[in-house]
């Protein structure tokens, strides 16, 4: 929000701006309309995470688990944002469609220029079950459960992914097809 920006509600008027943490940033909710205001990449986060809410979908995977099922040629098999109880870490499950390896190759460069930025380290695994698959997940390192800090920071890698890669889409190297 702009600094001077009226503390009102710009759909019902309302006064009950209240701020909400959103990765690394802070947004403004209306209380009464529901209404988000703040950056528009981050207005769309909080809204993809309410629908993940709406459908029972884990808040953490869903935003990236949409991104990547929204790319063409890819199907999404299924996602998690981890379990603190059972230890387990986030991972989004999917399936080349058109049986093709651009996407991977678009999934793998992103992944090769955010190593740096994520907390964790993230690899494309090949899997067979049946069909072929492929899961994103962090790289095992031969422990079955994870601490909750392991897996909250896991989660912001998800969030982290899913905003990177949306820019990515719009540069040279992209395969658009
Ligand atoms: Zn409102």
């Amino acid at each position: 929000m702009p600094e001077g920006a009226p503390e009102q509600c710009q759909v019902c008027g309302n006064h009950a701006l209240v701020p909400r943490r959103v990765t690394d940033a802070v947004v403004r909710e209306c209380e009464f309309c529901g209404h988000i205001e703040g950056p528009s990449e981050l207005v769309e986060l909080l809204e993809l995470q309410r629908e993940a809410e709406e459908l029972g979908c884990s808040e953490y995977s869903y935003p990236l688990a949409r991104f990547i099922d929204e790319l063409p040629g890819v199907k999404l098999l299924g996602d998690s944002g981890g379990n603190r109880k059972l230890g387990t870490m986030p991972f989004v499950a999917f399936e080349l469609s058109d049986h093709r390896t651009w996407q991977l190759e678009n999934l793998g460069q992103a992944l090769r220029l955010m190593r740096e930025e994520l907390s964790r380290e993230w690899m494309i695994e090949f899997t067979f079950d049946y069909q072929l698959g492929f899961e994103l997940r962090t790289r095992p390192d031969g422990r079955k459960t994870h601490d909750p800090d392991e897996i909250e920071a896991a989660r912001r890698d998800l969030l982290h992914m899913w905003r990177r890669l949306r820019g990515y889409t719009a540069l040279a190297w992209w395969k658009q097809g």
